[in-house]
C-alpha cells in the first residue's frame, strides 16, 4: 500500500535555512516579538503538520490567482502575483519573496490583496491585528495605499473581505519594530513574552518554543 501521508511529506519538504541577524521577513510583522527572536537565536524546522497548513494557504492562494486571471472574471484584471521584496533599513533589511499577495486592477483603481486562509470565515469578525500590521507594511514598501484581505475558508471556499486603508504611521510603528527586533538580538537581550501579555495568548499554542518561553531562558 501506498503511504500518500509520507509522499506529500516528502514533496512538500524543504531544505532547512537558518535565518541571519540583519535580515528581516514582512511576515514576522505582526509575530510574537520573543517567538521571532528565538527563532534567530534557536532555528527550529517548521514540523511537518505545520508545513502542511501553510502548503494548503499556497493551494488557496494560487486558487485565487487563477479566479483573478480568468476570463470569466472581466470585471478584475490581475496584474502580478509575486512579489521580491528588499528594503535596506539602516543596518538591516527586510526582504523575501512576498506570494500571499495579489496586485489587481478593479474599477479602474489599483489594490494590493492579501489572501489567508481560515478554518471557518464565521470567526471572522474583524481581521487581526497581526495581518492589517503585515500589510501596512506592504503597502508602505510598495506604494500602492488601497489594501484588501481576503479571507478563505477552506472548508467551503466562501470568502469575507475587509478593506484595509493605508496609514503611514502605523506602518512607521511596524519598522521601529523591526528596530528593536533587530537590537534585541544584536545585543542578546531577550525581548518579553508579547503574546502572553498582549492578550494573543492564542499564538503560544502555535509556538515551537513555549518551554523556553515559560523559564525565561535566553
Ligand atoms: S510562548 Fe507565546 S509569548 Fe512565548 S515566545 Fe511563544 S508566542 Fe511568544
Amino acid at each position: 500500500m501506498i503511504d500518500f501521508d509520507e509522499l506529500i511529506d516528502k514533496y512538500i519538504k524543504k531544505e532547512h535555512k537558518p535565518k541571519g541577524i540583519g535580515r528581516y521577513y514582512p511576515s514576522e510583522a505582526g509575530q510574537c516579538q520573543r517567538k521571532v527572536w528565538y527563532s534567530y537565536k534557536y532555528p527550529s524546522e517548521i514540523d511537518p503538520s505545520l508545513r502542511k497548513i501553510f502548503e494548503m494557504g499556497n493551494i488557496i492562494h494560487d486558487f485565487v490567482v487563477q479566479v483573478l486571471k480568468s476570463e470569466k472574471t472581466p470585471q478584475v484584471e490581475l496584474l502580478k502575483s509575486e512579489f521580491p521584496f528588499k528594503e535596506q533599513i539602516e543596518d538591516f533589511m527586510i526582504s523575501g519573496r512576498i506570494d500571499n499577495l495579489i496586485k489587481v486592477k478593479l474599477n479602474n483603481k489599483i489594490f494590493l490583496v492579501e489572501v489567508k486562509s481560515t478554518g471557518s470565515i464565521k470567526f471572522i469578525k474583524e481581521p487581526p491585528p497581526h495581518n492589517t500590521q503585515q500589510l501596512q507594511l506592504y503597502m508602505h514598501f510598495i506604494g500602492i495605499h488601497n489594501g484588501l484581505l481576503v479571507y478563505i475558508d477552506k472548508t467551503n471556499l466562501k470568502t469575507k473581505v475587509f478593506n484595509i486603508e493605508y496609514n503611514k504611521n502605523d506602518a512607521l510603528k511596524i519598522i521601529e519594530r523591526f528596530k528593536i527586533l533587530h537590537s534585541l538580538l544584536k545585543n542578546n537581550i531577550l525581548p518579553k513574552p508579547e503574546a502572553k501579555i498582549n492578550g494573543t495568548e492564542w499564538m503560544c499554542r502555535y509556538c515551537e518554543y513555549e518551554n523556553r518561553c515559560q523559564n525565561n531562558l535566553s
